[in-house]
């Protein structure tokens, strides 16, 4: 039995595994192979990757294409996007959880038992795939379903694959009347045609092929896009709704990824979102296998952290939903401007008691909040903010002399304690501005 039992090597998954590792845990992870997929992974997605240690992965997303934005009657050339062939990219993260020392078992959990040691995965067999004395669940929208806290407009993604000349790259999103579309053609002469719609307008299984067909001839721009493309095979459906779960975080277990929350694909950060929170995961973990007492810290930090992923990213969809104004009394349109109903209120710059990661371990700490910066800012340059802040109050000073002062009290070297100080004096902390309310 290793410390965690993963189940699920999607990128949650495997950065989780990465992370765990690292920092010397021992990490069981159990996947099956998943449904082949092209997907558009954000720069910051493939930066996290890269932080993570994920060095196959990231070689396998490839060089960031072109990405292209038909909206509301405009065209616009966004940042690029790494256009992912996702059976690649996922097998690429294997090798990379490997590599840092998780052990793999290929298979596909059926049922998950507790026994007086810890968690065991069991594929329909019986047979056992793993074991772990802290569970973590990772097996995206598949894992068995937590009830939905928040859900926005029920969404589906139906993408057909073709392929045509190789060569030309890149990705294209474009709007219409009922929906969106994704192009994205591969260097490899791969393309692909996903229409994003309501799930009202779903239909049937069977002739979701013709339909898929009819819908991309209906838009010139889709119809150009593969005009000298042959399919590759049938259309198939996906479901796109953006849901939030309950993470559940136990002193032994918790959710990770798109089992936890999975986000509209409009906002383009699902692979991004997934990274990130198996970062704070990875602390989650590491403290409450040092100390389980820590959980009502970790079940704050991890609530916030989940609420703040999902709201930004429900916020960055609906941005490009209220954008498209062409359509706003069709359905498809007029349900998802009007989803989420009210984005998080802008954080009050003041002091706060918040649980953050320090040392790769979550602490509560009084941090400085600021509307640009809501999770609360602890150190400039490896100098605590709230530390020096009580520092400057305890005593006269201007300038270096004050960086002189304070360096000498905290022991940290002046050039930092200056760094720390302007920061403070931008953001309105020292005298003279706003300065200490509501901690
Ligand atoms: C239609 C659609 C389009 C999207 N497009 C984009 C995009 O362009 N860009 C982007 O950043 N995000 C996109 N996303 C979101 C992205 O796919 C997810 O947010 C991301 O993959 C979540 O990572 P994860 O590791 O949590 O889950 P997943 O990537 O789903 O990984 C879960 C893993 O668990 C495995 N698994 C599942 N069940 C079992 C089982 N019973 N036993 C063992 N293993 C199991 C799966 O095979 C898989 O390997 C899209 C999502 C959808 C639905």
């Amino acid at each position: 039995m290793t410390d965690v039992l993963i189940l699920g090597g999607g990128p949650a998954g495997t950065v989780l595994a990465r992370r765990l590792t690292a920092l010397g845990h021992g990490v069981t992870l159990v996947t099956c192979a998943r449904r082949p997929a092209v997907e558009g992974l954000s720069l910051r997605a493939v930066e996290g990757l890269r932080r993570a240690g994920c060095a196959e992965a990231v070689a396998a997303a490839g060089r960031p294409a072109s990405r292209r934005v038909d909206w509301n009657g405009q065209r616009t050339a966004l940042n690029g996007e790494h256009l992912a062939d996702r059976s690649s990219v996922d097998a690429a993260l294997l090798r990379d959880a490997e590599a840092g020392g998780a052990v793999l078992s290929r298979g596909t959990v059926a049922a998950v038992e507790q026994g007086k040691d810890g968690w065991l995965a069991v594929d329909a067999a019986g047979a056992v795939l793993g074991s772990g004395r802290f569970l973590v669940e990772a097996r995206g929208r598949r894992a068995p379903n937590a009830p939905a806290r928040e859900a926005g407009p029920r969404t589906l993604a139906a993408g057909r694959a073709y392929h045509g000349p190789a060569g030309e790259v890149g990705s294209a999103a474009l709007s219409f009347a009922d929906g969106w579309v994704w192009l994205a053609a591969l260097p490899d002469g791969r393309r692909l045609v996903q229409l994003v719609i309501d799930g009202a307008d779903s239909p049937a299984r069977a002739d979701l092929t013709a339909w898929h067909e009819a819908a991309v001839a209906s838009l010139p721009e889709a119809a150009g896009w593969v005009a000298c493309c042959t399919p590759t095979g049938e259309a198939e459906v996906r479901d796109a709704t953006a849901i939030r779960r309950p993470p559940g975080v136990a002193a032994d277990r918790l959710r990770i990824g798109d089992a936890a929350f999975s986000v509209d694909p409009l906002s383009g950060h699902g692979v991004y979102a997934a990274v990130a929170w198996a970062f704070a995961a990875a602390a989650a973990v590491n403290t409450l296998a040092a100390d389980p007492t820590a959980l009502p810290a970790v079940e704050r930090f991890v609530e916030d952290r989940c609420t703040e992923l999902f709201a930004h990213a429900a916020d960055a969809g609906n941005r490009f939903y209220r954008a498209e104004e062409r359509w706003r009394g069709r359905p498809f349109w007029r349900r998802r401007a009007a989803w989420p109903p009210a984005p998080l209120p802008p954080a009050e710059r003041g002091i706060r008691r918040r649980a953050v990661v320090v040392n790769d371990r979550i602490e509560e700490r009084p941090v400085l909040v600021t509307p640009a910066l809501p999770r609360g800012v602890l150190a400039i340059d490896g100098v605590e903010l709230w530390p020096l802040l009580e520092s400057v109050e305890a005593g006269p000073g201007r300038g270096g002399e004050l960086a002189e002062r304070c360096s000498r009290q905290l022991g940290q070297p002046p050039e930092r304690v200056a760094v720390a100080l302007a920061w403070l004096a931008n953001n309105g902390f020292l005298p003279g501005g706003a300065t200490r309310s509501g901690q």
